[in-house]
């Protein structure tokens, strides 16, 4: 945390990194501070004190109702809105149209407050971004590691997209008001943080594959904080603040991990493409889809058992040739996209399937591989612990909902993951009924 906001010019990656947000503040004092902070994200500029606080009808009562009064209380101009609910089942979501109201409905402001958690993040940050203003969040539960990321992930036109923003200038948040976030939202926040444990694998097969770029010390940037809630994940169950907190900063290094590595691959691989797939196939059929961070912690399990699979194989290895078409019967109308996708993918696959080929490169890689891997009996048991979901029906789907996903999800993007080289070991398909029944149900 002592980094933040500093520069690193002495990375072996190669790159000079600048550790953004300037400010991750969670303790009993943080929102007092909030004024303090937007004052130096507008360099002290005297005129710039006119503040916008964004919340919904909970985050209100929560804290957005106190950070406002701490900036009146501050002589600010605080202007406050609050994003309704689209009816009385749903809370509000990012997309195209709450954004464009809100847009509209906002007048000229030096500072945007979104206060909640992901939806309530990403509409401030989109809003912060297209009017060239900081924004500081204070953060309400400890669910997903998008708090410090750069990106905004709306809907658009129904299709989820990504718009490439700014981080915040600072997060803040109060052990409280975590410990006291719903159960779900807690445990998806442990699932996105564990998957770290399998997306960083995954980020260094590419660099082994394909010499893409990697730094090591962007995936090591929460190593030191990792055994405070891996080991103590008991803790989280009962919502012991002192471990929330340790898994909430773990989450907020995630998200600085991202733009300090420029890409989202130390957070994001195989694991997220599952849960990818099972929210298109909820847009797709409107069955419900669970929390992303529990989908993905679920996918974790299997991903982290997946690589102990690979790293079984032989020296030599039997290679197959990956699948040439996506099915376009499964993806139906956001086929054509994923295809694109799948396109762009194709050319690693056949690197891939030559290099390993190769005599003496797997056990190279393997070597590599195994020297991070970390075992999916540690991943399930802290998702036990911590009362998570750890299987199909924790997620309210069936088996096969599941098994599908998984079928599937290496077709979704250009991303190369361990799902890729699963199919060209010939371990996929006929491996994830084990994969399942073992680590799933
Ligand atoms: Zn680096
Ligand atoms: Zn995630």
């Amino acid at each position: 945390m002592e980094l933040l906001g500093k520069e690193i010019n002495d990375c072996q990656c190669g790159k000079t990194h600048k550790l953004i947000p300037e400010h991750i503040i969670i303790n009993e004092n943080a929102l007092k501070e909030l004024p303090k902070l937007a004052i130096k994200s507008v360099s002290g500029d005297q005129t710039k004190r006119k503040v916008l606080i964004l919340y919904d009808i909970r985050t209100l009562t929560i804290a957005g109702k106190r950070v406002a009064n701490e900036f009146k209380e501050a002589g600010w101009q605080v202007f406050e809105e609050m994003v309704p609910d689209p009816n009385e089942m749903q809370v509000p979501k990012c997309d195209d149209k709450t954004h464009a109201i809100l847009s509209a409905k906002v007048p000229i402001i030096d500072v945007i407050i979104p206060v909640g958690s992901g939806v309530l993040s990403d509409l401030g940050k989109w809003l912060a971004f297209e009017r060239k203003v900081p924004f500081l969040t204070f953060a309400t539960a400890a669910s997903m590691n998008g708090y410090t990321s750069a990106n905004v992930a709306p809907s658009i036109n129904g299709v989820k997209s990504l718009v490439h923003a700014v981080p915040p200038y600072a997060v803040v948040s109060e052990p409280q008001v975590l410990s006291n976030a719903p159960h779900e939202m807690t445990v998806a926040g442990l699932g996105d943080v564990l998957a770290k444990s399998v997306s960083s694998l995954d980020w260094l097969l590419n660099n082994l594959l394909f010499n893409d770029y990697y730094c090591a010390r962007s995936v090591g940037l929460i190593t030191d904080i990792e055994p405070l809630y891996l080991e103590q994940s008991h803790r989280i169950a009962t919502h012991d603040p002192q471990a929330i907190v340790a898994m909430t900063n773990a989450l907020m290094l995630t998200g600085v991990a991202m733009t300090m590595a420029g890409t989202s691959a130390p957070a994001s691989g195989g694991e997220h493409l599952i849960s990818h797939s099972l929210d298109i196939m909820s847009a797709i059929d409107g069955h419900p889809h669970d929390f992303h961070g529990r989908q993905v912690g679920v996918a974790t399990c299997m991903m982290a058992a997946l690589y102990e699979k690979v790293i079984q194989i032989s020296d030599s290895p039997v290679l197959y040739d990956p699948p040439f078409e996506i099915d376009k019967d499964f993806w139906g109308p956001v086929a054509d996209e994923v295809q694109s996708k799948y396109k762009e993918k194709l050319p690693r696959l056949h690197i891939a399937k030559n290099l390993l080929a190769q005599p003496g490169f797997w056990p190279k890689v393997k070597k590599q591989l195994s020297t991070m891997h970390r075992s999916p009996d540690i991943i399930r048991s802290c998702l036990t612990n911590a009362n998570g979901a750890t299987n199909f029906s924790n997620l309210n789907i069936n088996r096969n909902r599941l098994r599908l996903a998984l079928e599937h999800a290496h077709q979704m993007r250009a991303r190369f993951t361990v799902l890729d080289l699963a199919y060209i070991f010939g371990i996929f398909p006929n491996y994830i009924d084990d994969l399942i029944d073992d680590w799933a149900t």
